[in-house]
């Protein structure tokens, strides 16, 4: 029995307990994962610190910029475990949580090792471990490979083949480049034409940002991804990208093949691989016997806080999957569900 169960111990799990902690709220954070560092402990081996969007240092304690060549999946979860040292977070690992139910005005909190009931749930399981595969007739009979960016190492994978590359997105574009001087020949394909945008991401922009995608979980839909809001970064290496035709946008084919893809037009593309850099999805199936879901498909919030059940925070969830918005979704997440507790206590 506790006050608050945080379950996920990445950016917005950690924040959240950050601030429990300087209130002295007994809680607990229960983490999937075998060691600290959310989901950077499994980002791919070759994504190094130059090349991540930026990092937001955790509240309380700075980020010392590691070396730009370091590996992220080192620098970022070493900063993590030592965060988590500095303050005393009460992070208990590896417990995967099953489903979270009700008991009374109480919540269960089922897990592989055993079962915690809360007055309150902090949910900080963030994407990861959703990889989104659309699917597209054919694809079953493909004889090549075909991974998802949650799969990928190392651009040396893909030395010699020929490889689609499909989605918008940051990850595909960035995963592109770097492949592409290993690969024989690459296409690019994408539903929507990519939007490219350019100038600086000022603070002021960044709140539009979030705004717009904020609108879309208020009304209960299912998020959007950011990059669907700012487009694409303009950046050098992007234009250089551009102009040597590795960033050459095609539309989505319509079938994948034995051998390839093919367009509706009859065109196609011999193919040894296929990567989906198709995204990810909120993590919540084991908040499905609460019945949270609206009938636009996604949890309807108000801030961080669940409409329909206010003992309930998402946090890392719509316009707080950032490093950014996770920090500041931990702090008002906290600040909203004691006071919502504490009234629960003084009106009993
Ligand atoms: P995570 O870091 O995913 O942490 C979730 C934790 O919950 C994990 O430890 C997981 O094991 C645990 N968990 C999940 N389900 C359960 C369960 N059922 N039971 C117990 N534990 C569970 N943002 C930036 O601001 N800058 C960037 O440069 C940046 N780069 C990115 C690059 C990629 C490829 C991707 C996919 C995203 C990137 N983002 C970036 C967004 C980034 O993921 C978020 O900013 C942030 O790291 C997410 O933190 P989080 O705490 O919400 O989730």
């Amino acid at each position: 029995m506790t006050d608050v169960v945080v379950i996920g111990a990445g950016q917005a799990g950690l924040s959240a307990s950050y601030f429990l902690q300087r209130r002295g709220v007994e809680h607990v954070v229960l983490d999937a994962n075998d060691s600290p560092g959310g989901a950077w402990l499994h980002r791919w081996p070759s994504l190094r610190m130059r090349t991540v969007h930026g990092i937001h240092e955790l509240p309380g304690m700075p980020f010392e910029q590691p070396a730009p060549d370091e590996r992220a999946n080192e620098a970022i979860p070493s900063y993590f475990a030592r965060y988590e040292q500095l303050f005393d977070l009460p992070v208990v690992r590896p417990v995967n949580v099953t489903q979270v139910v009700n008991d009374g005005s109480l919540l269960k909190v089922e897990t592989s090792d055993g079962v915690w009931t809360t007055r309150g749930l902090i949910n900080a399981t963030g994407t990861w471990r959703r990889p989104f595969w659309p699917h597209y007739p054919g694809q079953e009979t493909f004889r090549g490979r075909q991974l998802h960016t949650a799969d990928y190492q190392d651009p040396t994978e893909f030395t010699g083949k020929r490889v689609v590359v499909v989605g918008g997105g940051a990850s595909a574009t960035q995963l592109l480049m770097e492949l592409a001087p290993f690969a024989a020949e690459t296409r690019w394909v994408t539903r929507h034409e990519p939007v490219w945008r350019e100038g600086p991401f000022t603070e002021d922009y960044g709140r539009w940002v979030v705004g717009m995608v904020e609108e879309r979980v208020r009304a209960g839909l299912i998020p959007r991804s950011v990059v669907s809001v700012t487009g694409l970064a303009l950046t050098d290496q992007t234009r250089a990208a551009i102009a040597s035709g590795v960033l050459d946008r095609k539309p989505m084919f319509e079938r994948v093949t034995p051998s390839g893809v093919e367009w509706a037009s009859g065109e196609r593309f011999d193919a040894d691989v296929i990567l989906w850099a198709t995204g990810f999805r909120h993590d919540l199936d084991h908040l499905a016997p609460l019945r949270l879901r609206a009938s636009g498909g996604g949890i309807q919030v108000d801030g961080t806080r669940v409409v329909s059940d206010p003992r309930i925070h998402l946090v890392g969830y719509g316009p707080s999957a950032s490093t950014i918005g996770a920090n500041r979704a931990g702090r008002s997440a906290v600040r909203e569900l004691m006071g919502h507790l504490d009234g629960l206590k003084v009106a009993n």
